[in-house]
């Protein structure tokens, strides 16, 4: 068979998962907590299938779901969504960006990603038949390089795809980054996509900025952002996409026909629980404490920690603890150490390997300090 995705192997996130199960690691790899989300909201989902809910929801989502999306969003970043035509409901981000990128980018586009880059939307691109341009942001700052972006930028480029808090490396954009991507992409037509899952985890007073917030930028972007992060569900698989009407029209052409709608009384609770505007507002807090614990916790390792400034991901050169490769020296982590990570290697399409490492800190204290008395031995 002459395969669409010749260079695509099994995702890192169920190769490291997989593995940590079958050595019985503690898993700080992929991203997902280990503790539960609130009792109420397994209430309304329940009351939603009791009560017959059940049925296809509306192709775009539940119209409450989206009112109340469209009411957190202005009340955030101060722009009003029409939750008629700007907002749809999609299956965890995943789908949110992927639909985008097939409805917006035809073949011979080319598609501005940064590396290291979140290992969906290279695939996306590709499918859609685009050429993706990787841009490179380098340890320790990991910042983006506005005249390399300038440069890069042609008559062809269709789409930029952008993510703050950025995944895997815990850095976020500020306002004026926001700023020069919206002067370089000035009467281009280039249409941005920002990926905001994890838009309310930024730590020290800092603030998420969001191209909703960004009037100038809101007119040209898909905003996505996933209920998975906020709420500690990502195995509901559950998120949406804001977008301008003329966008978000071309986008539910795709999203009908490839997922058609997500589940209905999970979207009806959700509405429920986002009924209390301040759902998400100790997320910050919840997981600085996290990430607090955890980098004190490695303080005396021989890790070097990198600045963690967002998402719940930090990352680790092992230098004075290895020579291995990244990929090589997460297996030894799990098998023999008994923690599991993720290579950063795997975020970059030559496999580029910085010798750095990403964990999840998304746990429970106990789980955290297993995990950093086995970090601590080696
Ligand atoms: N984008 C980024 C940067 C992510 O980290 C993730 C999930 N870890 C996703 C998208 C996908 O989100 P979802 O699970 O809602 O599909
Ligand atoms: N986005 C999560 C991570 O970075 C994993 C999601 C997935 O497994 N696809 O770990």
């Amino acid at each position: 068979l002459a395969s669409r995705l010749p260079a695509v192997g099994t995702t890192i996130f169920t190769v490291m998962s997989r593995l940590a199960q079958e050595c019985g690691a503690i898993n700080l790899s992929q991203g997902f907590p280990d503790f539960n989300a609130e009792d109420v909201l397994f209430e309304r989902v329940g009351h939603w299938m009791r009560t017959g809910h059940n049925q296809y929801a509306p192709m775009a989502g539940c119209l409450a779901l989206r009112a109340a999306i469209a009411a957190k969003v202005e009340t955030l970043y101060g722009t009003a969504y029409d939750e008629e035509s700007e907002i749809t409901v999609t299956a965890g981000a995943t789908q949110a960006l992927f639909t985008a990128v097939t409805a917006c980018v035809h073949p011979g586009d080319e598609v501005i990603v940064f590396e290291p880059v979140y290992d969906s939307y290279v695939p996306a691109i590709e499918l859609a038949g685009g050429t993706p341009v990787r841009l490179q942001l380098s340890a320790p700052d990991y910042r983006p390089d506005w005249e390399a972006v300038a440069a890069a930028i042609t008559p062809r480029t269709r789409m930029i795809m952008i993510n703050t808090p950025h995944n895997p490396t815990a850095t976020i954009w500020t306002r004026a980054d926001l700023d020069r991507l919206a002067a370089l992409t000035r009467g281009t037509g280039i249409i941005v996509v920002a990926d905001e899952v994890y838009e309310h985890i930024v730590f020290d007073g800092a603030s998420h900025a969001s191209c909703a917030a960004h009037p100038e930028l809101a007119a040209r972007s898909f905003v996505v952002s996933s209920f998975g992060k906020t709420y500690h569900i990502t195995g509901w698989k559950v998120g949406y996409v804001l977008a301008p009407r003329e966008l978000m029209a071309e986008f539910r052409k795709v999203h009908q026909f490839n997922v058609f709608t997500v589940n209905t009384p999970v979207q009806l609770a959700l509405a429920d629980y986002m009924a209390d505007a301040g759902r998400h507002t100790g997320l910050a807090a919840f997981y600085q404490a996290k990430r607090d614990y955890f980098r004190a916790a490695l303080a005396n390792s021989r890790f070097d920690l990198l600045p963690a400034h967002g998402t719940y991901f930090q990352l680790a050169r092992y230098e004075r603890i290895s020579a291995l490769g990244d990929t090589a020296f997460c297996e030894h982590l799990t098998r023999k150490v008994g923690v599991a990570a993720i290579p950063v290697s795997a975020f970059f399409a030559d496999g580029r390997d910085e010798r750095v490492i990403r964990f999840c800190f998304a746990k429970n204290e106990t789980t955290l300090a297993a995990a950093c008395e086995r970090l601590n031995a080696i």
